[in-house]
């Protein structure tokens, strides 16, 4: 399996750090609102990533955080006079929602900053003892990045130049700072907000040092994959690096994976720029497995444009996989109880060249859009191959392997079975009655009865359908 590492700008082949097992970490949202669509790509990636490993036989343990304090949600959290707590939470139950909505698996564990205060605390102390850190006067605590020789290797940024663009930039009342390219790694608290004691000052953490205390508590100090969406390479990632690197003496991830933007009019969707869509709202028009099967469709380093148009295309596209497996469905209720023909054997060869398919696109760096155009051919071979007269075996391989590829990429294609009630089932039943004696005046005042209880019927040749309305 090759993958593109941000660190080295090639694709590696994957090596995991424990034979068996990976380590995967991938920083999560900010919670102070609902999150937009171009929050879930990264969520929809990686979960595929994951989905894929499992699929490979890996023991996946996948950590992602939520950021449950930062400026915005204290902001949010004045603004409505609660607490930032009732904010984060909030948010945290939001979101976990709309993952499960797109089908995104939840992690092994969803670590909050705020509950890992201590390890923070103790890993700072540990930089400022080994010289990689300095509190100021205020008491904010500074990471010294000069000290550290490799800084700028993810984001491919050569010290001086960093220098001289600070030295530019340079802003007054951070003149605390030994050099303007310091960054924070704790902050004194301000009236009003969340606080935690520490030897420098009451406060709160840095964004940065979260990810790398979480990770390490929860993974250990060496990682084999880390990811996020690329906004995140440089400072984020590249003060993870430094932060870690120097604190546990150890390189820290293997593999840094980055997801492209999700672009509205070819512009960053953001929540700062105004030009996005909820999730929630993208509910509203949408199943969400569109929404999943659409940021599958491009690969996850290819920029994504938004738009209604390719959002119907990809609800067509996925509905002919969806209809695929309805007949093949249709077929397998009807099939002969026979065994493998020869002709039928040779053409699960042809099969298993699907499936080689899309594994190798898989392999070369999680090519989902090339996955989905060889899930395309295995449902363009089930269309034309089976038949009423196909044996059980050959389409139970079939369709078992287009609803496998599916569930790799996190799509799901089988109808959920929903139970109806006694009432309903009585009542279709003696509408079944009623058309068989003919008397069809009875069966449609059935059919209209139930529809008033919102349960449409569809005859089809498969027999009576229902859904609800
Ligand atoms: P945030 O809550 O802004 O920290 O973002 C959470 C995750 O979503 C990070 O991995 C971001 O890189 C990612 N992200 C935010 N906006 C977009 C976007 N428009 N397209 C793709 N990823 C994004
Ligand atoms: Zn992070």
């Amino acid at each position: 399996m090759r993958l593109y590492n941000t660190l080295s700008k090639q694709k590696e082949e994957f090596v995991p750090i424990e034979e068996g097992k990976v380590r995967m970490y991938v920083c999560g949202p900010t919670v102070y609102n609902l999150i937009h669509i171009g929050n879930a790509r990264p969520m929809i990636v990686f979960d595929t990533v994951r989905r894929y490993m499992e699929y490979k036989g890996y023991e996946v343990n996948y950590v992602s955080n939520f950021t449950d304090v930062d400026d915005k949600i204290i902001a949010k959290a004045n603004e409505e006079g609660v607490s930032a707590e009732e904010i984060s939470q909030r948010y945290i139950e939001e979101c976990k929602k709309d993952m499960a909505a797109m089908n995104v698996r939840p992690a092994t564990v969803h670590p909050l900053a705020t509950q890992e205060i201590s390890g923070m605390v103790e890993m700072i102390q540990e930089l400022i003892e080994k010289g990689y850190a300095y509190a100021a006067a205020d008491g904010t605590v500074y990471f010294r990045v000069k000290k550290f020789k490799e800084y700028g290797k993810l984001s491919h940024k050569n010290l001086e130049d960093l220098q001289s663009g600070f030295r530019a930039l340079q802003v007054s009342g951070e003149d605390q700072k030994e050099d303007p390219m310091d960054f924070v790694l704790w902050k004194p608290k301000k009236e009003g907000e969340p606080s935690w004691p520490s030897p420098w000052c009451d406060g709160r953490p840095g964004w940065h040092i979260e990810c790398s205390e979480m990770a390490k508590k929860y993974l250990g100090e060496e990682i084999d994959i880390h990811a996020g969406g690329e906004d995140l390479v440089f400072p984020h990632h590249e003060n993870e690096i430094a932060q870690s690197e120097c604190c546990n003496g150890k390189p820290f991830a293997r593999y840094w994976l980055h997801n492209a933007f999700l672009n509205i009019d070819n512009k960053k969707m953001s929540k700062s720029l105004g030009n996005f869509f909820t999730v929630r709202e993208i509910a509203d028009s949408y199943d969400l497995q569109v929404l999943r099967f659409f940021m599958l469709s491009a690969h996850y380093r290819s920029q994504l444009n938004f738009s209604r148009e390719l959002m119907e295309a990809s609800g067509n596209a996925y509905e002919r996989i969806l209809n695929a497996v309805d007949n093949m469905k249709y077929f397998q209720k009807k099939a002969a109880a026979k065994e493998l023909s020869a002709q039928e054997k040779e053409k699960l060869e042809e099969v298993r060249g699907y499936i080689k398919k899309f594994e190798e696109a898989m392999e070369d760096d999680f090519n989902t859009a090339d996955a989905i155009a060889a899930i395309f051919e295995l449902v363009k071979f089930a269309n034309t191959n089976l038949q009423e007269d196909s044996s059980r075996p050959f389409i139970d391989e079939v369709l078992n392997t287009v609803v496998k590829l599916c569930d790799i990429l996190g799509l799901k294609v089988e109808k959920e079975e929903e139970t109806l009630d006694a009432e309903v089932e009585k009542l279709i039943a003696q509408r079944q009655e009623a058309r068989k004696a003919k008397d069809f005046a009875k069966a449609d005042a059935i059919r209209d009865q139930l529809l008033e209880m919102g349960i449409e019927l569809k005859d089809t040749r498969e027999g009576v359908k229902w859904k609800r309305v």
